[in-house]
């Protein structure tokens, strides 16, 4: 997929944030602490994480995955995923390295 193409499907990183949270969310966000399924907020200004209203704790959307501790913008990781598996040959990790500066 071209970068373009991309962009055009998630202009900004908290549309692409929505998007995984609705395909690993299908049902509602489920606490990971409890597993309060309805009683969870977003932090305000923080639109990866969520408090549980339940417990109190909060969490990653992304909690569990290899994106949880990134701070880089999840576009890029999306954008990477993609390029790796839609390529015939796969992409080395130093090819991709170059790829996103
Ligand atoms: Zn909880």
């Amino acid at each position: 997929m071209l970068y373009k193409k991309f962009e055009a499907l998630f202009p900004t990183e908290l549309s692409a944030i929505q998007y995984f949270i609705k395909i690993r969310y299908p049902d509602g966000i489920i606490c990971p602490h409890c597993g309060a399924e309805t009683k969870v907020y977003h932090s305000s200004g923080y639109p990866r994480f969520f408090n549980c209203k339940k417990c109190f704790n909060s969490f990653s959307v992304f909690s569990g995955t290899i994106m949880e501790r990134t701070h880089s913008d999840i576009r890029n990781w999306f954008f990477d995923m993609n390029q790796m598996v839609s390529d015939k040959k796969g992409i080395s990790a130093m090819q991709q390295q170059r790829h996103i500066g």
